[in-house]
């Protein structure tokens, strides 16, 4: 089933009687090539390119719940490449050249908008720091512009200039950074993934993980064993627990993220806005709520749920950059659960143990790697190898010390990247 204008235009003459399921609800067989657990984003994205660009189709995906009901259907769906160290920078500037290309790849409306992300900055300080960056973006081929406090003013006219608490100094605006909507990436990917041959098997939780003289051998599950020759842990804020069924215990801390949003508003906010002084953000969603959020809730935590003095830490920030939205009603706020690690930057690579794949510590910004890291984790499980953009995410590099890419400078305190 493709979709088109023309397509769109039949099925709403006609009923809309003629749209099938955009994937097949799949049951376990016994056996495969290849298991991922996790149907969140970066386990989709990685089934997707296994099948499209290594043309390895006997693999399943294993969800404990349903397809993109975890982070990636959580997220505020800010896509970016502003990275400055060697190791993520061609990561991320990969994944937005995946993401430019993605709607036609997957013939899937994402909502892809790149309608510019700025990030403020409120002292010399951080002026020049961002500057630094920029040039790193640059370098890098991507776009970066400094703008002054005027330039910043003609973009969002609506902030508090006049604030002498946080004076707004400039910013750095990314053109083609913007948003895309969280779930349908992952209908998308899930969509393209099953066409080609993946099964999807949503609730089905792995249990266990067979191991047999340090090779693996599949995976127990809540709907039966199932026998792998190669198995890729892809499960976000629960790595640590998954992959202690397989003996490991990885330098990970899983933390809560909030998210908020508003009424349905008239088009206010044209951009992402990040405030430099606290960690405050914000974007328009296209139906007109006010998309926000803050900083993690600052302790270890399993529950999808925030607690309340995050929630006025975020209102307070918001408030202080762009007091009109006082005004709005919030309707709703959430969270997820995020795989902090301790420089902020992930991890893909072989485990220990033979023909057995991790993918995590994707900290709060693994929505705009989902096309990368799958392209880079199927890479690893097909070949063996690491692809190019990604040979820098290893795990041992929390044991050795060598390779640490603590983009924030915030040290091995996982909360604080
Ligand atoms: C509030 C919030 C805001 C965010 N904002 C942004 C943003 O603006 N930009 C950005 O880039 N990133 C953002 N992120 C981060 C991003 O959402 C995550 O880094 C990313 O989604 C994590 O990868 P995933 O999609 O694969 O995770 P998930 O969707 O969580 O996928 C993991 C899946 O594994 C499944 N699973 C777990 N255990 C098992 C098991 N034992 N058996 C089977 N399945 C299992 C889970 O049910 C889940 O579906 C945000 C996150 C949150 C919560």
């Amino acid at each position: 089933m493709r979709f088109s204008g023309l397509r769109v235009l039949k099925e709403g003459l006609t009923g809309n009687k003629g749209w099938g399921a955009h994937w097949r609800d799949a049951s376990p067989r016994e056996a495969y090539d290849v298991v991922i657990i996790g149907g969140g984003g970066h386990g989709l994205s990685t089934a997707y390119y296994l099948a499209k660009n290594h043309g390895i189709t006997n693999v399943a995906v294993l969800e404990k719940g349903y397809l993109g009901g975890g982070n990636i259907g959580r997220n505020t769906t800010i896509v970016r490449a502003n990275y400055m160290l060697p190791g993520n920078a061609e990561f991320y500037s990969h994944s937005l050249k995946l993401w430019e290309g993605l709607e036609q790849e997957l013939n899937y409306n994402v909502m892809m908008s790149q309608r510019g992300q700025i990030v403020l900055f409120h002292s010399d300080g951080q002026r020049d720091a961002l500057a630094r960056k920029g040039n790193a973006m640059l370098g890098q081929g991507d776009d970066a512009e400094m703008l002054s406090r005027e330039g910043v003013r003609r973009h969002l006219p609506y902030l508090d200039f006049d604030n002498a608490r946080f004076p707004i100094y400039g910013g750095i605006l990314q053109r083609r950074a913007g948003t895309a909507r969280h779930d349908a990436v992952a209908w998308g990917f899930a969509r393209g993934a099953s066409d080609r041959g993946v099964d999807l098997i949503q609730n089905c939780e792995v249990t266990g993980i067979d191991i047999e003289n340090g090779t693996v051998r599949g995976v127990q599950t809540t709907r039966g064993a199932i026998r792998a020759k190669k198995v890729a842990i892809i499960v976000a804020g629960r790595s640590s627990q998954v992959a202690a069924m397989a003996g490991m215990r990885l330098p990970i801390e899983s933390h809560v993220l909030q998210a908020f949003v508003s009424e349905g508003l008239k088009p206010a906010i044209n951009h992402v806005v990040s405030f430099g002084m606290e960690h405050f953000y914000i974007s328009q969603s296209d139906k007109g709520g006010l998309v926000f959020g803050g900083h993690l809730d600052m302790y270890a935590s399993y529950a999808a749920r925030g607690n309340l003095p995050g929630v006025e830490h975020v209102m307070e920030a918001g408030m202080a950059l762009m007091p009109m939205v006082g005004k709005a009603k919030v309707l709703r706020a959430w969270g997820g659960i995020m795989d902090m690690s301790p420089d902020g930057s992930p991890i893909i690579d072989k485990t220990p143990t033979e023909g057995l794949f991790l993918n995590c510590g994707w900290n709060y910004g693994g929505f705009k790697a989902v096309p990368a890291s799958g392209w880079a984790t199927a890479h690893l499980v097909a070949t063996g190898t690491p692809h190019e953009t990604a040979g820098k995410f290893r795990l041992d590099r929390f044991r050795t010390g060598y390779g640490l890419m603590d983009e924030e400078a915030s040290g091995a305190q996982h909360n604080l990247h």
